[in-house]
C-alpha cells in the first residue's frame, strides 16, 4: 500500500474545527449516511510510529480498518445542550519491517480501545450513571444502551474521579465489614473519627491480596484498633499490615452474622408469616415490640412453624445477652445450646469458637465503638443490599464516587476522612429510588 488514499485537499477545515478533537482531522465526504469521516492527524504528518514489539521505527501502514463511533458535542459552556454525532474513523494498522512480527493499530486518545463511544461521550454517560440507570441516561443522550459497554464507561470515569480525591487521613480506628450485594461479599472499609463512622472504600473481594492492597495505602503508625469481620482472609491481611494494632471482633459483628442467619431461616420457614415487615420484626428484641397486635400475630404464626420458633427463641437469647455485660463463657454457652435442627446458627457458633481471642480482645478494649456504630453499619449494609442490580464497578462508583467525601485541612494540605455514614445511607437510598422508579435523567 504505497500511495495515500487522502491528501490535504480532502481536509475539511471548518468541520475539523467544529469537531474540536485535537488528534482528529475531518475529511470532506460525499456520503451522508456515515456522519463525519475522520483520520488521525498524523496521517498527514511524517511521524513514524514505533513498533510496540521491537521499538523500531521501520513501520508502515498495512491496512485501514473503519471504526464507527458515537460522539458528543457540547453546544454551550454549561454543558446543557448537546448534539450526538457519528464518526467513521479510518484507523490505520501498521506493520513492522524490522521484526516482521507485529501488526498493530495506531494508538488513539479520544476513545478507549474497542469502545463504541468517544471518551467525551463516555464520560457524560458515566456521570449520569453515577446517579441514574444507565438505560435512562443512554435514552437521554439518544445512544444505544449496550450492557457490555457500561463497565468500560464507568471504570474510566471512576479512575478520573478517584484521582481527584485528596489522600486518606488514616483513622486510629478502622472497621472492615463485609456487605452483601446480590449474593457476593464485598468488604467496606470504615474509619471512625470523633464518634462518627465514615466509609473509605468498598473493595472488589475479600481476598488477602485485595484487602492488603488497600491497607498498604494507609499509614500503619496511625492505626491503633481494627474491628474486623470474622473472615480468615480479612484477618490475615489486617494482621500482616498492622501487627501492632489491637485486632478485635465486635459484638456488632456477632449480632450481624446471627441476624443474617435468622433472616435465612425466616425466608425458608416463614413463608406467609402473618406479620408485615417480618424481616425486621422477627430480628429485633421481642420486648422492644410496642404493637400488641404484632406480638399476638407472632405467637400465632409460630404455632405451625416449630423450627422457626426454636430459631427465634435462640436468637432472642443472644439479643438479650448482648444487652447485658456478657462474657465469653456466656457466648460459648449460647453456641453450645444451638438447637440441633437450626443449622443456620452453626456458622455463628464457629465464629465464636475460632475468633474467641478477638472477641475477648473486644471485651477488654479501653475505647468501645461509638453509640451509633451498630446503627451505622446496619444502615450501610441494608442500603447497599437494597440497591438495584448492577456490576461491582457501578455499585462502587455510585457509593464512593458520586457522594462528597468529608475533608479536613492540616498544614495547608487537604485530607479526607471518607463519607459520613448518615449521608452515605441517605444518598444510596436516593440513587436506588432514581433507578427503581425509572426517573428520567436530564436537566430540570
Ligand atoms: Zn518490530
Amino acid at each position: 500500500m504505497g500511495k495515500k488514499l487522502y491528501t490535504k485537499e480532502n481536509i475539511s477545515k471548518a468541520e475539523t474545527e467544529w469537531l474540536g478533537i485535537p488528534e482528529l482531522v475531518v475529511l470532506k465526504t460525499n456520503r451522508d449516511d456515515v456522519g463525519l469521516e475522520v483520520v488521525h492527524r498524523r496521517y498527514f504528518e511524517d511521524e513514524k510510529l514505533l513498533c510496540p514489539a521491537c521499538r523500531s521505527s521501520r513501520t508502515r501502514c498495512s491496512k485501514i480498518v473503519d471504526r464507527k463511533l458515537k460522539d458528543l458535542l457540547w453546544l454551550d459552556e454549561d454543558h446543557k445542550t448537546f448534539q450526538i454525532i457519528s464518526l467513521l474513523f479510518h484507523q490505520r494498522y501498521m506493520r513492522c519491517d524490522n521484526c516482521g512480527q507485529s501488526v498493530f493499530p495506531e494508538p488513539t486518545e479520544f476513545g478507549e480501545k474497542g469502545c463504541k463511544f468517544t471518551n467525551r461521550l463516555s464520560d457524560a454517560l458515566a456521570d449520569g450513571t453515577f446517579q441514574f440507570s444507565y438505560k435512562k441516561v443512554c435514552q437521554h443522550y439518544g445512544v444505544p444502551a449496550s450492557t457490555a459497554s457500561v463497565g468500560e464507561v464507568m471504570r474510566r470515569r471512576i479512575q478520573y474521579r478517584e484521582s481527584l480525591l485528596p489522600p486518606v487521613r488514616t483513622p486510629h480506628i478502622i472497621s472492615i465489614v463485609e456487605v452483601v450485594f446480590f449474593g457476593e461479599f464485598y468488604p467496606a472499609v470504615l474509619g471512625i473519627w470523633d464518634g462518627e463512622v465514615y466509609c473509605l472504600d468498598i473493595l472488589r473481594d475479600s481476598s488477602e491480596e485485595t484487602c492488603g492492597a488497600f491497607l498498604k495505602t494507609l499509614d500503619a503508625n496511625q492505626v491503633e484498633t481494627i474491628y474486623v469481620d470474622p473472615v480468615d482472609s480479612l484477618f490475615n491481611a489486617v494482621n500482616q499490615y498492622f501487627p501492632m494494632a489491637s485486632i478485635v471482633v465486635t459484638d456488632e459483628a456477632i449480632q450481624r452474622y446471627a441476624r443474617n442467619a435468622m433472616l435465612d431461616i425466616i425466608h425458608s420457614d416463614g413463608k406467609r408469616f402473618p406479620v408485615v415487615h417480618k424481616d425486621r420484626r422477627l430480628t429485633v428484641l421481642h420486648k422492644d415490640l410496642d404493637d400488641r397486635t404484632v406480638v399476638s400475630r407472632i405467637k400465632e404464626g409460630m404455632k405451625s412453624r416449630p423450627r422457626l420458633q426454636r430459631a427465634y427463641n435462640h436468637h432472642q437469647r443472644l439479643l438479650e445477652l448482648m444487652e447485658t455485660k456478657w462474657s465469653m463463657e456466656d457466648l460459648r454457652t449460647w453456641a453450645d445450646q444451638i438447637p440441633a435442627e437450626v443449622d443456620e446458627f452453626l456458622a455463628v457458633g464457629d465464629i465464636i469458637d475460632i475468633f474467641g481471642e478477638q472477641l475477648s480482645g473486644f471485651l477488654t478494649l479501653g475505647e468501645k465503638p461509638p453509640n451509633n456504630y451498630q446503627f451505622a453499619v446496619q444502615g450501610i449494609c441494608d442500603a447497599i443490599k437494597d440497591m438495584p442490580h448492577c456490576i461491582f464497578d457501578v455499585m462502587r462508583g455510585r457509593c464512593i464516587f458520586s457522594i462528597t467525601h468529608d475533608t479536613m485541612e492540616e498544614n495547608g494540605e487537604l485530607w479526607r476522612y471518607g463519607i459520613k455514614s448518615s449521608r452515605l445511607i441517605e444518598k444510596i437510598n436516593e440513587i436506588s429510588a432514581n433507578i427503581r422508579e425509572e426517573r428520567d435523567y436530564g436537566y430540570q
